[in-house]
């Protein structure tokens, strides 16, 4: 039974990169997400498509999300599930978890944690990360990856209209993912599984109290 538990020390470690093969890989649903608010933040981001879902977050140097001055990230609370599990890395194909090297807590433990870290001791020492993990999972083994898809993305400074729109959607279609950005003030995104009526959507949205809104198909996942 392990007795520690992981505490970041916010070193810059898991947020510079110097090889392409550390960097983040993200799932599908969060490049679509990633993109817009790269875009309403003035960002250039870069993903290259590995496949079946995945992308990798092509960052050389700084994250352009990391905040040097403050030395965090500046989307702290909706980051990629990949840099929330982390230092946890999972093999999706075996569901093998480890933990990285790169990261000094885990260096410093190393010896503990090669000696029990197993089963329930994952979930007690990396508590967070491994509610990330569980996350990745639901998305790669739940989620059908050939159906269609729609993403639905708007800006409005009126929570409740905002409500109401997300309320109306939900009640329509099988809506698999809704955030409401913390970093983009009053920007939402809507993924809705399955096909979807655009002009019924557009009459939610053609309204002066939305500042911008976009619908996107989804790609095929292959
Ligand atoms: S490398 Fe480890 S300690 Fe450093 S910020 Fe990342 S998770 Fe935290
Ligand atoms: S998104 Fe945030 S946590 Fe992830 S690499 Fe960039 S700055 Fe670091």
């Amino acid at each position: 039974m392990l007795r520690i538990r992981f505490k970041c020390y916010r070193c810059v470690h898991c947020c510079f990169f110097t090889e392409e093969r550390e960097n983040p890989i993200l799932l599908w649903h969060e490049v679509l997400y990633y993109t817009k608010i790269g875009e309403l933040m003035n960002l250039k981001l870069n993903f290259k498509n590995l496949g079946h879902g995945f992308y990798r977050f092509i960052i050389d140097g700084y994250c352009p999300f990391y905040n040097i001055p403050s030395r965090a990230c500046q989307i702290q609370k909706e980051k990629p599930l990949s840099c929330k599990m982390f230092p946890i890395l999972v093999n999706l194909a075996s569901l093998e978890v480890s933990t990285s090297l790169m990261c000094p807590w885990v260096y410093e433990n190393i010896d503990e944690i090669s000696r029990g870290l197993s089963g329930d001791d994952i979930e007690k020492v990396f508590s967070n990360e491994f509610k990330a993990l569980k996350e990745v999972v639901k998305w790669v083994y739940t989620v059908p990856k050939n159906t269609p898809k729609l993403a639905v993305y708007f800006t409005t400074y009126f929570k409740n209209l905002a409500s109401d729109i997300i309320k109306a959607i939900t009640e329509r279609y099988e809506v698999i993912k809704v955030t409401e950005s913390s970093v983009v003030d009053g920007f939402y995104y809507i993924l809705i599984e399955g096909d979807a009526d655009p002009s019924y959507l557009e009459s939610l949205l053609k309204r002066d109290e939305i500042t911008w809104y976009k619908l996107e198909k989804v790609p095929p996942i292959t």
